[in-house]
């Protein structure tokens, strides 16, 4: 197995220091997350999801929802396979370039680099021997 994985793998979840990060930025993040109209008007504005054939796993609202919004709606309680599914979200699939535009006001960039952080806080983030992706930023 590889060393690099194995280290991370290997790593208890501390909850409790998720749950204390997401408290820090809840009220800003949550309404973020609870005024998505789910209207997808910021896709295209996401070069990725053009890229990508307008995969809607590339969509900005996909990206919030299925990162920061699940840390949330489990407040914190998850284990190592749903933050491995988040990493991928929050580094291969955005680069926090701040093209996606929301009419509303929902800054995404802000909510994946949060997100971003609290996988960190775990000692997740990826890896040299990952770092050949050019969207592993
Ligand atoms: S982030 Fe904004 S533009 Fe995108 S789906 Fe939500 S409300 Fe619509
Ligand atoms: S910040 Fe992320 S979601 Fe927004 S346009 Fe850039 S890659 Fe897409």
């Amino acid at each position: 197995m590889d060393q690099a994985i194995s280290n991370q793998d290997m790593k208890e979840v501390d909850a409790k220091k998720i749950k204390e990060l997401l408290n820090r930025r809840k009220g800003k993040m949550k309404r973020f997350l609870s005024y998505c109209a789910h209207c997808s008007l910021c896709a295209e504005s996401c070069f990725l999801y053009m890229k990508y054939k307008k995969d809607p796993r590339y969509m900005p609202s996909y990206k919030v929802i299925h990162s920061l919004g699940t840390l949330y709606r489990k407040r914190g309680k998850v284990d190592r396979k749903c933050l491995n599914e988040i990493k991928g979200i929050v580094w291969r699939n955005c680069v926090l370039c701040g093209r996606c535009y929301c009419p509303i006001g929902i800054h995404v960039p802000s909510m994946i680099a949060f997100a971003r952080a609290v996988l960190r806080s775990q000692d997740i983030h990826p890896q040299h021997n990952e770092a050949s992706s050019e969207s592993w930023l």
